[in-house]
C-alpha cells in the first residue's frame, strides 16, 4: 500500500466506529438485563459496560494494531463467496489465506474468541475490574461483528456509489433514533463452541448489508436525491426491523458469552459492587 494510501486507510478506519458510541453504549448496557440467579449479581455492572463500550474504539488512537480487530471483510475470501464459509482456526487460515490477506482483510473473529479466552482467565483468578473491562471489550466487538458494513469489503459503500452509508446508517441514524430502541429479554443459552458461535452469527448478519444499502438508496431518492434531514425517516423506517434485531442480538450474545465464560471458570462468587 503507498503511503498516501495507507494514510487515508487508517483516517477512515479511525473514522468508523461501528454502531457509534450510543449503539455499543446501548448493546453493552443491556446485557445485564438477561441475567438471573446468581448471575444477578452482574445487574450492577450496567453502568460500566455501558460507559467503556466504546473503550477498543478509543484505543485505535493510539494503537495502530487496534484498527484491523474491528472488522472482517469476509466477501474477500474467495471461499466465502463460493460457500458462504471460510476456514474458522486462526492458525488454519493463515495457513490457507495468508498472514496478510488475513490481517488486512480484519481479524474480528480471532479477536472477540482470544477477548473471551481472557475473560475466562480473569473470571478464574477473580480479577473483577479486568473482568469487567474485558467483558465491556468483548461487548464491544460482538456488536461490530453484529454490523453488517463490518463484515464487507464494501464498508462504506465506496463499490456501489454510496460512501458516507457507514456514518449515516450506524452514527447519525442511530444517534437520532436510540430511544426507539429497546431490548426484550429472553431465555440465555449456554455456548458450547466460541469460535463456531461467533462465525455463526457474523454469517448470518452479513445477509443484512444488502437490504441496508437498498434502503440507503430508497432514502436517497425519497430526500430528493439528498442525504438532508428527509433522508433518515425513510433510512429508519427501511432498517428498523433488522437493526432492531442486530442490537438485540448483540446484547444477548454478549450475555451468553459472559455467562458462559463464568460457568467455564467453576461459577466463582461474583462482587455486587466494582470500583475501578
Ligand atoms: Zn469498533
Amino acid at each position: 500500500m503507498k503511503f498516501k494510501q495507507y494514510v487515508t486507510w487508517f483516517a477512515l478506519v479511525i473514522l468508523l466506529c461501528s454502531w457509534g458510541e450510543k449503539g455499543h453504549q446501548k448493546i453493552n448496557g443491556s446485557a445485564p438485563e438477561f441475567f438471573h440467579g446468581r448471575l444477578n449479581r452482574y445487574k450492577g455492572w450496567s453502568a460500566v459496560l455501558s460507559e467503556h463500550g466504546s473503550d477498543p474504539d478509543n484505543r485505535r488512537r493510539t494503537d495502530p494494531m487496534e484498527g484491523i480487530r474491528h472488522y472482517i471483510d469476509i466477501d474477500a475470501y474467495q471461499d466465502f463467496v463460493e460457500t458462504h464459509l471460510i476456514v474458522e482456526g486462526k492458525e488454519e487460515a493463515f495457513k490457507k489465506y495468508g498472514k496478510e490477506f488475513v490481517r488486512k482483510n480484519g481479524t474480528l473473529p480471532w479477536v472477540t474468541d482470544s477477548t473471551y479466552h481472557a475473560l475466562v482467565k480473569q473470571f478464574k483468578a477473580k480479577e473483577w475490574k479486568k473482568v469487567v473491562l474485558t467483558a465491556a471489550d468483548l461487548g464491544h466487538y460482538v456488536g461490530d461483528g453484529h454490523m453488517p458494513l463490518h463484515l464487507t469489503t464494501n464498508y462504506d459503500g465506496e463499490l456501489t456509489g454510496q460512501k458516507g452509508i457507514h456514518s449515516r446508517y450506524e452514527s447519525k441514524m442511530i444517534n437520532q433514533y436510540i430511544d426507539s430502541i429497546t431490548v426484550k429479554r429472553s431465555h440465555l443459552h449456554k455456548v458450547k463452541n466460541v469460535s463456531r458461535y461467533v462465525f455463526d452469527y457474523m454469517y448470518f448478519n452479513y445477509q443484512f448489508k444488502d437490504s441496508l444499502l437498498n434502503a440507503d438508496k430508497l432514502a436517497f431518492e425519497k430526500a430528493k436525491k439528498s442525504y438532508s434531514f428527509n433522508y433518515y425517516p425513510t433510512l429508519w423506517a427501511q432498517t428498523k426491523g433488522f437493526t432492531l434485531l442486530m442490537i438485540e442480538n448483540s446484547s444477548k450474545s454478549l450475555a451468553e458469552l459472559i455467562r458462559t465464560a463464568w460457568i467455564e471458570a467453576g461459577r466463582p462468587r461474583i462482587p455486587r459492587e466494582i470500583s475501578l
